[in-house]
């Protein structure tokens, strides 16, 4: 599994990463496979119910390997409610720090100049590693930056798949010039592959027949083409793991990029909803 930086934090990275959202111990063989074939960057949340705990069994004894993703929900992400959050994913995930700790999405509830206090508060006190986001436009990205007086934002994890390529006419241009990891999540559309036109299916069997690999697989290294991109596709059954872990190590042509950009054209640019 190639890694690269993720972002401004000087770490090296696993470009696929595993989801866990609705990962149920079902997903236990999975995520520990995954984790065998390089895929050691894991995205968790509070909000994922009984995850955090799956995660804090299966990284037990190689905690150092793992980069690891929590997040604090909107409703939680008060000065305090942060803090207490944290300790409280600390505790499930059975570890003294997360790698990257990020809001969910932006908050209604809280100022978001108490939920960054917070996490520098976390990072001082070595429960977090560094600050992330999620879901969050340009306008509100910057507003989060702001608010911090000592740390960057590390990256924003929004939703890209083929058919979802909104991103990349501000925000993702934006993030780069800011060396902001984009996480994209969803990159399967949350299991609606291809629900696409039949144009859209043959040109990815095309291409994958080029590179003796699989649409899917296609799929993840067109999402993590540039530097900045990162992909967490969640899988719970072994098969789909070891394909996702194809995804990259090999480089799609012009020639391909140009078929994908002329079969699913980016979307226009759309202000992000929280998923
Ligand atoms: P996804 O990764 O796009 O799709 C997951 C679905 O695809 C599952 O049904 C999985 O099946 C299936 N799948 C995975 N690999 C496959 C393969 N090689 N062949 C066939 N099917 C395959 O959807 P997602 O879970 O929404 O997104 C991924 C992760 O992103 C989440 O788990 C979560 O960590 C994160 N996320 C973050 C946000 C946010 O607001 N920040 C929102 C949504 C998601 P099996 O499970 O049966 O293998």
């Amino acid at each position: 599994m190639r890694t690269r930086e993720f972002g401004g934090t000087g770490r090296k990275v696993s470009i696929i990463g595993q989801g866990t959202w609705a990962m149920k111990n079902n997903g236990r063989d999975a995520l520990k496979l995954g984790i065998e074939l390089g895929m050691t960057h894991i995205d968790t949340a509070e909000m994922y119910t009984g995850a955090e705990e799956l995660i804090g069994q299966v990284i037990r004894n190689r905690r150092k390997e793992i980069f690891l993703v929590s997040k604090v929900v909107p409703s939680n992400a008060s000065y305090k409610g942060t803090l207490l959050a944290c300790d409280a994913s600390l505790k499930r995930l059975n570890t003294d720090y997360i790698d990257v700790y990020l809001l969910h999405w932006w908050s209604g509830s809280h100022p978001i100049a108490e939920t960054m206090r917070a996490m520098e508060e976390l990072v001082a006190a070595g429960k977090i590693r560094h600050i992330g986001v999620s879901n969050l436009d340009i306008d509100r990205l910057k507003r989060a930056q702001r608010a911090l007086t000592r740390e960057k934002i590390a990256c924003n994890q929004v939703l890209y798949h083929l058919r979802s390529r909104g991103i990349e006419h501000r925000l993702m241009p934006y993030c780069e010039s800011h060396n902001i990891a984009v996480v994209g999540y969803s990159p399967f559309g949350q299991g609606h592959f291809l629900l696409g036109s039949s144009k859209q299916a043959k040109a990815l069997s095309v291409i994958a027949h080029r590179h003796g690999k699989t649409p899917r697989q296609v799929a993840l290294n067109f999402l993590t083409r540039r530097e900045s991109l990162f992909a967490i596709p969640k899988a719970s059954n072994v098969d789909h793991v070891r394909e996702n872990a194809g995804g990259t190590g090999w480089q799609l042509t012009d020639e391909d990029v140009q078929l994908i950009d002329s079969v699913f054209p980016p979307s226009k640019d759309e202000p992000l909803d929280m998923i």
